[in-house]
């Protein structure tokens, strides 16, 4: 094995940076790519001068900054430091870069620019409007929380936090095709429902959910509606007025802007209490100074989703129908997770029968290409994927899908290398396992 530091193959530079952070979590972990690796590639080698071709289908957990947004931020960084409460000739040239960002996201979503506060991404957004509008309530007769099964984790451990502090909270079911039904929160509603969330599209197998009809049945029992956007910007036409919903979030980096920097729109007159008390930044509901460049670079990169949307929407579809029919016909044992019909344009979730996902998002990435699992790896095991089991998939079946999500980058020729090499790696993989195979 290379010393730490030298060009290595990608597992290896995963179990190091692997142990690294955590020693024990991943030492199970550990064994299992080093035999993954041994049995699989052992003639393979990989340095700098044998560099794989690296393809990104994995724009869903994060896009590459456009180089618009780089150059204005690049600027803001340099030249426009203030502080955008200040009085002064810096501060002003500040605040009127955040405002106009703010107009920007805010047309992104069809929304008066008022109404968007920023944020530090999409988990902040799902905190404040969720936990902000609950507080609200408190100490009124509403004391019921509603969310889907297959929310984010941002949604999800915030309800969990609230149940923890006495909210009753109601998990919606999802049927097999990955939505959630407006008869299901009809039945979940009561007079005591205080706040529904239910995301527009989802993380792991993109569907969209019917956010107009859901957002029409909380009103009517006189409950509030939030949804999660976070995966429907910049993909999707999002509006507010049309969606009918209170408050929406959003996250810059899923549309090609910076991490750590987010959007919260909440209905003109909505009373929804901060999470974080001081200064008085973003009309008192969001303290500390705010994140100018990266603001910034959330408005560059809101209008350019904006202006692209419908071309790359078309593109993008078209790429992920090409990946996907490609896969269904090379590799036998293989099923598209979800709605076909309902989805955002980039993302498909195929199940592989007998091949652990993990083990393929290894090989996949020895290849160099960089795929995501829905399931969570922790203490060397994998954990199924929460929305698969929503939509009562079995336990194998929640833990052989693979998320394919694809982006500005992508071209088709790349999408047939993968289709070239991915039936080899299947078959590799289901030759080391040992299950037979399901009818
Ligand atoms: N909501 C959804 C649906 C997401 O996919 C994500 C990120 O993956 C988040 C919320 C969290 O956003 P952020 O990473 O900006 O905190």
């Amino acid at each position: 094995m290379a010393a730490p530091g030298q060009n290595q193959g990608p597992v290896t530079e995963l179990v190091i940076a692997s142990l690294w952070r955590e020693p024990t979590e991943y030492i199970g972990r550990w064994k299992k790519l080093s035999r993954l690796a041994g049995q699989l590639f052992t003639a393979k080698c990989y340095d700098s001068k044998n560099a794989v071709q690296r393809i990104y289908l994995d724009h869903n957990a994060t896009t590459p900054l456009l180089p618009a947004v780089i150059d204005r931020m690049t600027a803001v960084l340099r030249e426009e430091f203030g502080n955008p409460s200040s009085v002064h000739h810096f501060g002003q040239q500040a605040k009127a870069a955040v405002d106009d960002a703010r107009s920007q996201v805010a047309d992104l979503v069809g929304a008066d620019p008022s109404e968007v506060l920023f944020t530090s991404g999409g988990t902040e957004g799902d905190n404040i409007a969720i936990r902000g509008a609950a507080e609200a309530l408190e100490g009124t007769r509403r004391k019921h929380l509603v969310a889907s099964a297959i929310e984010h984790e941002a949604v999800l451990n915030t309800l969990k936090a609230l149940a923890r502090r006495g909210w009753r909270t109601t998990l919606l079911p999802v049927d097999q095709s990955g939505i959630v039904s407006p008869a299901a929160l009809r039945e979940a509603l009561a007079e005591d429902t205080a706040l529904v969330s239910v995301m527009h599209a989802n993380n792991e197998i993109g569907t969209i959910q019917p956010v107009f009809e859901l957002a029409r049945l909380a009103h009517e029992r006189g409950a509030l509606f939030h949804t999660d956007a976070v995966q429907s910007a910049g993909k999707i036409p999002v509006n507010v007025k049309e969606l009918g919903v209170d408050m929406l979030s959003l996250s810059a980096h899923k549309f090609y802007g910076p991490k750590g920097v987010g959007a919260l729109w909440i209905r003109r007159g909505l009373r929804v209490l901060p999470l974080m008390t001081g200064g008085r930044q973003e009309r008192s509901r969001r303290a500390g100074t705010e994140n100018v460049p990266g603001i910034v670079g959330m408005g560059v990169a809101a209008a350019i989703a904006a202006g692209k949307m419908e071309n790359e929407g078309r593109r993008l579809a078209a790429l992920r129908d090409r990946l996907e029919t490609g896969i269904l016909r090379a590799v036998p044992g293989t099923a598209v997770n979800g709605s076909p019909d309902h989805r955002v344009p980039n993302t498909t979730n195929i199940s592989f029968d007998r091949v652990e996902a993990e083990s393929l998002l290894i090989a996949l990435d020895l290849e160099g290409v960089a795929v995501s699992t829905g399931s969570a790896c922790s203490s060397g095991t994998l954990e199924p994927s929460h929305v698969l089991k929503a939509m009562g998939f079995n336990a194998h079946r929640t833990q052989n899908s693979i998320r394919f999500s694809l982006g500005g980058g992508n071209t088709e020729s790349e999408i047939d290398r993968l289709i070239a090499v991915l039936p080899g790696i299947v078959e590799k993989l289901r030759s080391l396992t040992r299950a037979p195979a399901r009818a």
